[in-house]
């Protein structure tokens, strides 16, 4: 492989790589997207979002493609620990559940309306640096190591962020998830998606219709305080089996995917910009802190700042620290900014609530109506 130039390099494909590398080559710039798996969408993510949001009309010119949409959901059921209660809501705003492939298709083809230059197999290993700044970097494909020569990188490889390591830029808030995709689920309401709560080790379990006897089955847990032998899938096999509910749900139902993952819970990072690069999507922490839905905010924010970025490049040839501080006043009061701020702060406070200060089975249950209060003035939909 040859060395390589470009004006903007984004590095991974994922949801917050793609609509940034619309938003670039739609600019008309010199734009290299490059991923390190051989597909794009290879690892299914999330697959349930709000119907309507502003980001669908900027990617596909008109809502939420239908062909990517196969069931809506219109409520919430939250059981706690023990299974002997529950909150139940209504959404606000619709939901519903995507076919995740599909959706990434749909993005995808309006990318390759552009002239972006996708570069699958192609993994990022270092940055290059000229006085600090960061001008480069050096990827391996096919076992040969090349550069990418650019003006700005936008880092969006996710939350185990190569680049993010590497220039010290810190999440606190990762945690295991484990993600099923279920035919023959045994679902008790197709419109309802239902969240179980666990303890010990604090986290949850959840089940997302994809109709009447298709969906999502997960699990996550919210601490890194795990024994060195800890194994996610064997802790599913345990609180599936003891919640008779979710037994009943997934008793005679057939997995045809699953995978092991990592979920944000921790809200957006302080600073998305370096010097010469900035991160987005869960790289960028660009995800709701209560329950993890990072789909819209991390299409929009790899959407907004690569236009900015595009901006800047095209209209001043550079990106000047005094562009890049006015560019985040007005983003911190963007809808997508607020809502991660909202949900930073209220996830952190209702799982410490849940999970330090009433902790056992007993006491979650005995105070199950305030914390029914609080999760419905603190809850936001995705
Ligand atoms: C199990 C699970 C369930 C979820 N459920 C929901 C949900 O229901 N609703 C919702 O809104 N959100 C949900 N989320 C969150 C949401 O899916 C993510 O926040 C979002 O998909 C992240 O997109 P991204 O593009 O930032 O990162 P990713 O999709 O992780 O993309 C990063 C890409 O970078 C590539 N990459 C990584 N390192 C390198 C490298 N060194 N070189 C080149 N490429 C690299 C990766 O291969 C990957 O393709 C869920 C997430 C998980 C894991």
């Amino acid at each position: 492989m040859k060395n390589l130039n470009c004006d903007i390099l984004i590095v991974g494909a994922g949801v917050a790589g793609l609509c940034a590398a619309i938003a670039s080559a739609r600019n008309k710039l010199d734009t290299i997207l490059i991923e390190k798996e051989s597909e794009i969408g290879y690892k299914i993510k999330g697959e349930c979002i709000q119907k309507k949001s502003p980001i669908f009309e900027k990617i596909f010119g008109k809502g939420l493609p239908k062909e990517v949409t196969l069931n809506e959901l219109t409520g919430r059921r939250i059981y706690s620990p023990s299974a002997k209660k529950y909150m139940e809501m209504e959404h606000s705003e619709p939901l519903v559940a995507i076919d995740y492939r599909l959706f990434i298709v749909e993005i995808f083809k309006e990318l390759s309306k552009t002239n972006c230059r996708v570069l699958l197999n192609t993994e990022f290993l270092k940055t290059i640096k000229e006085n600090e700044k960061v001008v480069g970097a050096t990827c391996i494909k096919d076992n040969k190591e090349f550069n990418i020569k650019t003006k700005f990188i936008i880092a969006a490889d996710g939350n185990e962020s190569k680049i993010g390591n590497e220039l010290n830029i810190k999440q606190s808030e990762i945690y295991y998830a484990l993600k099923f995709n279920f035919e023959n689920l045994n679902v008790p309401n197709p419109r309802h998606i239902e969240l179980h709560l666990i303890t010990n080790p604090p986290g949850a379990m959840w089940m997302f219709p994809k109709g009447p006897s298709s969906g999502e089955t997960g699990i996550t847990v919210w601490t890194h305080d795990l024994p060195d032998n800890f194994d996610i899938l064997e802790l599913w096999r345990k609180k599936s089996i003891e919640n008779d509910r979710m037994r009943g749900i997934i008793e005679k139902a057939k997995s045809y995917y699953s995978s092991r993952d990592f979920l944000n819970f921790g809200g957006p990072i302080k600073n998305i910009f370096g010097n010469g690069v900035a991160f987005v999507g869960d790289a960028g922490g660009h995800v709701g802190a209560i329950g993890a839905a990072g789909i819209i905010s991390c299409m929009s924010t790899g959407f907004d700042v690569a236009e900015f970025v595009a901006n800047a490049l095209l209209t001043e040839g550079e990106i000047t620290e005094g562009m890049v501080e006015e560019f985040t006043r007005k983003y911190k009061k963007s809808q997508i900014q607020k809502f991660l701020k909202k949900e930073q702060s209220a996830g952190k406070m209702l799982r410490n609530v849940l999970f330090k200060s009433f902790k056992t089975e007993e006491v979650i249950d005995e105070n199950w109506e305030k914390l029914e209060t609080m999760v419905a003035s603190q809850a936001s939909d995705f």
